[in-house]
């Protein structure tokens, strides 16, 4: 940790890489065989039985895996697919590859911070097509809900899992409620390959269709010629070079196995802020203290009081080390996705503007939590006394 964020006592996040992610690279290194092959194989396979899908697919990362999901479900031009906008942006641009429109639908409360399903109701027209549920932080989406809305409507519903690998709901895991779940790899994730994606599903026709557009649309792969069970291949759809590699899916099962107990030191964590936060900063908002289900704890959002400020917040935390951020700027506000008037996403634009997440990863001791909670303090001390200042700056 020290070399890699010699900047911070405390960074946002860090993986927990070791001596079996390098004798898994090392493995197939020496069994020289680089591309989609066995280990692949045997990740996918790992993944489904963590999640209980009927098909595991691994890609390239989860922008890819959403822009399959979306081509595989026949999004195109004219079609509109509900999204939230307090995610990352790639849900909203793998819609747009496809052709189809993202519509952005509000969050639910300032304690649940994934798509509330009555404003994903008022948003769905004769166009629309689907639902891009994102399980925000970690913590599962209402799917029951969700999926009760798509079912009046005949929408399908694709679950951007990238933060909650291994989190569930009613015992069911998250990437399994929707038709397709789509995951994330990406280094500052749960579990990391540097770049990967994995997508799940139980519908065997749609794996199907995954599988030949994850790999040029060809009906045979190169690792099938290789061991002799195939001699040519022909092509049905345009598909896309969105495999992942045999050194990234060896990382990945490491990482997959290191999962659940890295899962639950962050929820040992997560618990420890809220209860040294109700303490230190109980003016702090902390979202989900109604959670249902088991969170992957991939977040630590906080929400400062209304008319903090949120910059000398962030400012305060970095002179004492600590690495905060922000998740996420909205999507619908971004210039790409701005519209005349926009949409009004009231929840969206309210919690965003006071959302900053905290440090949360399993190698964090609780020396380094305390050292954060402390320092939360201060810094909200100090982002309200100028906040005060300010407004009392305009009252005169
Ligand atoms: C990280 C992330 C993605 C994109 O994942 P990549 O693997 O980097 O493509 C998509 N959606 C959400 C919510 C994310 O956090």
């Amino acid at each position: 940790m020290a070399e890699t964020n010699g900047q911070w006592r405390v960074p946002l996040a860090d993986i927990d890489l070791g001596a079996e992610e390098e004798a898994a690279v090392l493995a197939v290194l020496r069994r020289r065989w680089l591309s989609m092959g066995g280990e692949t194989a045997a990740f996918e396979a790992d993944f489904a039985a963590l999640t209980g899908a009927a098909h595991a697919l691994a890609v390239t990362n989860c922008t890819a895996a959403l822009h399959l999901a979306g081509m595989a479900l026949g999004w195109g031009p004219g079609d509109e697919v509900i999204v939230p906008s307090l995610t990352f942006v790639a849900t909203a641009n793998a819609v747009r590859y496809t052709g189809a429109t993202p519509v952005f639908a509000d969050i639910r409360s300032e304690d649940d911070l994934s798509l509330s399903p009555d404003d994903v109701a008022a948003r769905i027209t004769p166009r629309t097509r689907a639902i891009v549920v994102v399980h925000y932080g970690g913590y599962a989406a209402d799917m029951p809900a969700l999926l009760a809305v798509a079912e009046r409507h005949g929408l399908d519903v694709v679950e951007d899992v990238a933060h909650a690998p291994g989190g569930s709901l009613d015992g069911r895991a998250l990437g399994t409620w929707g038709r397709i779940g789509c995951f994330s790899f990406f280094a500052n994730k749960n579990m990391t390959t540097g770049e990967g994606g994995m997508l799940t599903t139980d519908d065997d026709g749609l794996a199907e269709r995954l599988r030949l557009l994850r790999s040029h649309g060809m009906t045979t792969l190169t690792w099938d010629r290789h061991r002799g069970h195939a001699f040519s291949y022909d092509v049905v759809a345009p598909g896309y070079n969105y495999r992942i590699d045999e050194l990234r899916a060896a990382i990945g099962r490491a990482q997959l196995a290191k999962l659940p107990a890295n899962n639950r030191r962050r929820a040992h964590l997560d618990a420890a802020y809220r209860a040294q936060l109700a303490v230190a900063a109980p003016e702090l908002g902390l979202p989900y203290a109604r959670a249902r289900g088991v969170s992957a704890h991939h977040l630590r959002p906080a929400l400062l009081p209304p008319g903090s400020d949120r910059t000398r917040f962030m400012t305060e935390m970095k002179a004492r080390g600590i690495q905060t951020s922000i998740h996420y700027p909205p999507v619908h506000l971004f210039s790409l996705y701005r519209r005349d008037g926009g949409p009004n996403l009231p929840l969206t634009e309210a919690v965003a503007a006071r959302e900053v997440t905290l440090p949360l990863y399993p190698g964090m001791s609780s020396g380094d939590l305390e050292m954060v909670v402390a320092a939360a303090a201060e810094a909200l001390a100090a982002a309200r006394a100028d906040a005060t200042v300010a407004a009392g700056g305009r009252a005169n």
